[in-house]
């Protein structure tokens, strides 16, 4: 489905981001994955989705710095000569009450998961307008959409993200750029592994399916929207949360 495509993919190197873009890979795409810290993970990762047979490279560096952004834009130009899909993926959390939360530990959160993406969409798509094609696919949350408690400084970032989402999705229609978002639930991740086995129990009473999601089924959301089969798909947010918000 994505044959000969190029997707840069924030994020790429472990849970979410890794099983889109191994999903990305086994439909045949080239993938670009950026991560931040964690470079055994990102080795591993890359040699893993290198057998595939599709092209993988590793690029380290902080989103929340718009230079990672611009050297991100200029190696996937030097080494495809183009991107189709960018996957804003990556994104913390830093859970406290408001009470205790400082301004440092709000804009933390903001800076990453919010302005992070804000970069990458501005030197990506400035590389897609060019080709008068591309499909940007932006994480959001359910927590951005229904508010969590110990999460104002991340609903606010994935409240966001669903703004920007819309407004460049008008600004970038008319170049054949499509711009949606992804708002999952409680998925098993490494950012959900903190949680006590009681919190996920008592999480998976809220959802209609009664499971907590798996990357995969995040990674399925952004194959549909990252392919010709969602053509006449923009400016929306799809809920991949078993069923909490319906
Ligand atoms: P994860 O397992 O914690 O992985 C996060 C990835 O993002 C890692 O590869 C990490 O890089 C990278 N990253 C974090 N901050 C970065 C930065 N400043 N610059 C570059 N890379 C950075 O998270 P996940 O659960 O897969 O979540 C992926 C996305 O889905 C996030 O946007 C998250 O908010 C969203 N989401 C997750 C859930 C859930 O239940 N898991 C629910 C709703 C939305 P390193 O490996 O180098 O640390």
């Amino acid at each position: 489905m994505l044959k000969d495509r190029t997707a840069v993919i924030t994020g790429g190197v472990r849970g979410i981001g890794k099983a889109i873009a191994r999903t990305f890979c086994e439909n045949g795409a080239n993938v670009i994955l950026c991560y931040r810290s964690n470079d055994e993970e990102a080795e591993k990762t890359a040699a893993e989705l290198s057998a595939l047979g599709t092209a993988v490279k590793v690029i380290k560096g902080d989103v929340a710095d718009p230079e990672t952004a611009k050297k991100v834009a200029a190696e996937a130009k030097a080494e495809f000569g183009r991107v189709d899909i960018l996957v804003n993926n990556a994104g913390i959390t830093n859970d406290k009450l408001m009470m205790r939360m400082t301004p440092a530990d709000f804009t933390k959160v903001i800076d990453a998961n919010l302005n992070g993406a804000f970069y990458m969409m501005k030197e990506i798509s400035a590389l897609m307008v060019k080709q008068r094609s591309g499909a940007i696919i932006n994480m959001a949350s359910v927590s951005g959409l229904k508010g969590n408690p110990a999460q104002v400084n991340y609903s606010a970032s994935k409240a966001g993200i669903v703004g920007m989402t819309l407004s460049a999705a008008k600004e970038l229609g008319r170049r054949g750029i499509r711009v949606n978002a992804i708002a999952p639930g409680f998925v098993e991740t490494d950012m959900t592994s903190v949680l006590t086995e009681e919190q996920k129990k008592s999480a998976a009473q809220n959802i209609t399916l009664g499971r907590m999601g798996q990357p995969e089924d995040i990674a399925n959301a952004a194959l549909f929207l990252a392919s010709d089969m969602s053509s006449y798909i923009t400016g929306q947010v799809i809920g991949v949360d078993g069923g909490i918000i319906m």
